[in-house]
């Protein structure tokens, strides 16, 4: 399926210190993920301007949004908790109009770990700053970081009807787990499609949107020897063909 007509999936970096200098990149597993798919990966850096940004957002067809550091809390209204993690203001304000833009639009997303954050953030949810400390009773969810990536560490029940259960074909299933941070309250527009056994939000899913899924694993170090893993980047590129075909 690769030729001129893949589609170009835009991946959200982080941002990281090395050599004394700012570095822009994002793990390539993400990137692996897509191409696996039929379609191009294209690393979107932190613009702040928003006609620039636009300009990107306009060519893509299809937006994930990769993990990474933990979001503003000013960003749902919270003061920054004493376990709140590294903060990159540059990339919320990069991410939090174009995952606004492709609601709006109806162009698909895939939101992974931080970005499942950032979807509800960005839709007017909140998300707890530290499990441990804002979630009594909550299992763990932080399997970091001397652990390997695609530790299977617990399983999430899926909403029976919900697009991510139609797609995964199943109402449980074993997932990694490496994040500190949670969904708290949900977004308006969004739904809640699978939960972890300790009730901590582990995907969501927009309604009436053609493809918009958020997922708080990591299919992205499983999906090269997982087939379930896999399907979700393929539905977010099979949505990209199927919106192009509309148009
Ligand atoms: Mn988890």
């Amino acid at each position: 399926m690769t030729n001129s007509r893949s589609p170009i999936i835009g991946i959200t970096c982080s941002v990281f210190q090395s050599a004394g200098r700012p570095r822009l990149g994002q793990n390539q597993t993400y990137l692996d993920a897509v191409v696996r798919a039929g379609a191009a990966p294209l690393l979107i850096p932190h613009l702040v301007d928003g006609a620039l940004l636009r300009a990107v957002y306009h060519r893509l067809d299809g937006l994930l949004l990769s993990g990474g550091e933990d979001v503003h809390p000013a960003h749902y209204g919270e003061a920054c908790h004493e376990k709140c993690g590294t903060i990159t203001p540059d990339r919320d304000e990069m991410e939090l109009p174009l995952t606004r833009w492709a609601i709006e639009d109806g162009k698909p997303l895939l939101a992974i770990c931080r970005g499942i954050q950032v979807l509800n953030v960005a839709l007017g949810g909140s998300l707890y700053q530290d499990i441990q400390a804002q979630a009594p009773g909550a299992g763990r969810h932080d399997w970091y970081p001397d652990l390997p990536r695609d530790l299977l560490s617990h399983t999430v029940s899926i909403a029976p009807q919900t697009c991510l259960a139609r797609l995964e074909d199943t109402v449980s299933l074993p997932v990694n787990s490496l994040h500190h941070q949670a969904v708290k309250d949900v977004a308006p527009g969004l739904i809640v499609a699978a939960r972890a056994p300790d009730e901590i939000i582990e995907a969501v899913e927009a309604v009436g949107h053609p493809f918009a899924i958020g997922v708080q694993w990591h299919p992205e170090e499983l999906a090269s020897s997982d087939a379930r893993a896999q399907r979700l980047f393929d539905a977010l590129v099979a949505a990209c063909l199927a919106a192009e075909t509309k148009r």
